[in-house]
């Protein structure tokens, strides 16, 4: 039976997906790459030709209207839709899976342009709908959120009877060489990084809290195997939401991830001067954004490949109780962007988050991961997507952190 799978969006990540999806033809075994820019499309399928000698089709798609989208599903009925465009059309895609009844996935959640603010509150709220069309949507399915929500799920299931904390760290130690950059779509990047801080605790009386810090109020030094110590700043980061849902026992929750002095004088001094805006303002007679207007100047994150050097740590360290006594453990993954680029013309963000897209969608496909409703990662049996991460290019470790042992320097 045909396997015909919808990718949406050809930008860094959509490129790893249609790659790894090449890949693994015998479950991806129809392979539609489609997105607003055709063009971009067509080269991915070109390089995809060369390096793997797996054909896919493409087309142009406007993923914010519906009714397209739907005429699209229609014309082309695939199994699942792949959604790597951006959080922005998160609710319209999903809205064209419930009425085609095609299984949904995707990588981010949704974000509204004119609020920089994300959390799962509309997309939960299809979950009825989703199980009336009796078909699946798994949110998410990127490294974080994706692979550190199945982290959390494989620590709770074969480490701990109970995960007390939890921090999710996210380490790119990659050098592209530009003076600024962002990994990944710059706009939804810069609007992550610029918001206030946020995590999550309970009280003296039991009572989960959501702590509110100004953007990069809190700073430690961890220190990353094969990477070394690294300035680490909270921020607030989207799996947290579902993870206080669905670990047992948990009593703190953090994201931390690294940046480097340069990013963040730039960053600062692109937000002192208002470029970071993402209200209109009237530029001789023209209404721009300025967020956009960056995103504009800045280089796209799917030709930062060629030129990334260094290696990326991303993982969850868990501290929690394992037969009554107390245990710590971090599990995590080290990829090498060269090796990445070597791979599938990609540098390591996008490939960490394209390769978990993949493995997602192979295991709604199998019907190792199927279910009908809406769901977070860490909610399915996070085996099966260990064992896939081994053989699909993220192999990971657990190391077992001794009570003496620290891993923050600073
Ligand atoms: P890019 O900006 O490189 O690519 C986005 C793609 O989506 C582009 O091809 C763009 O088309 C297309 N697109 C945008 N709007 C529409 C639309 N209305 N209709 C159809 N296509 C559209 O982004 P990335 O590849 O870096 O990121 C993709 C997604 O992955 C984002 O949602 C991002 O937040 C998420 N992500 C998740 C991570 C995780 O670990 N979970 C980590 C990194 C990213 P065009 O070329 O015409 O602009």
């Amino acid at each position: 039976m045909s396997n015909r799978v919808v990718i949406i969006g050809a930008g860094g990540v959509g490129n790893v997906v249609a790659f790894k999806c090449a890949m693994n033809s015998e479950v991806f075994n129809e392979i539609i790459l489609a997105s607003r820019t055709k063009s971009k499309c067509d080269t991915i399928a070109k390089d995809i030709l060369e390096m793997t000698g797996k054909s896919i089709e493409t087309a142009s798609i406007d993923a914010d209207n519906v009714d397209e989208l739907v005429a699209f599903f229609k014309e082309t009925k695939p199994k699942m839709v792949i959604n790597v465009a951006l959080p922005y059309q998160d609710l319209t895609i999903m809205d064209a899976c419930v009425a085609c009844g095609i299984d949904y996935l995707d990588t981010a959640n949704y974000e509204h342009p004119d609020t920089a603010k994300f959390e799962y509150k509309e997309q939960w709220a299809k979950d009825e709908a989703f199980k009336e069309a009796g078909i699946m949507g798994l949110l998410g399915s990127g490294f974080d959120p994706g692979a550190t929500n199945v982290f959390c799920a494989y620590a709770q299931k074969h480490y701990f009877d109970e995960i007390h904390t939890i921090d999710i760290l996210d380490c790119n130690a990659g050098d592209h060489g530009y003076p600024f950059a962002t990994n990944f779509n710059p706009e939804i990047n810069l609007r992550e990084v610029s918001a206030k801080g946020r995590y999550w605790q309970k009280d003296e009386n039991g009572k989960g809290e959501w702590i509110e810090t100004e953007p990069m109020e809190i700073m430690q030094v961890w220190d990353y195997p094969q990477i070394g110590a690294k300035d680490s700043y909270l921020l607030y980061h989207e799996e947290m939401e579902s993870l206080v849902k669905h670990i047992k026992g948990l009593q703190r929750i953090r994201f931390f991830m690294t940046f480097g002095q340069s990013y963040l004088t730039h960053m600062k001094c692109l937000e002192n001067v208002g470029m970071l805006g993402i209200k209109e303002v009237e530029h001789k007679g023209m209404k721009i954004v300025p967020m956009e207007f960056l995103a504009t100047l800045l280089p796209d994150p799917a030709s930062l490949g060629v030129r990334t050097k260094g290696k990326t740590n991303i993982g969850i360290f868990a501290k929690g109780l394992k037969d009554e006594k107390e245990r710590t453990i971090y599990i995590y993954q080290v990829k090498v962007h060269e090796e990445c680029y070597a791979e599938v013309k990609s540098q390591g963000v996008s490939y960490t988050t394209g390769v978990p897209a993949m493995i997602g969608a192979k295991l709604m496909l199998e019907g190792k991961w199927q279910e009908k409703g809406v769901f977070n990662m860490e909610q399915l049996d996070p085996d099966y997507f260990m064992e896939e991460m081994n053989k699909q290019g993220l192999p990971w470790n657990v190391i077992e952190v001794e009570p003496n042992q620290s891993f923050i320097v600073g």
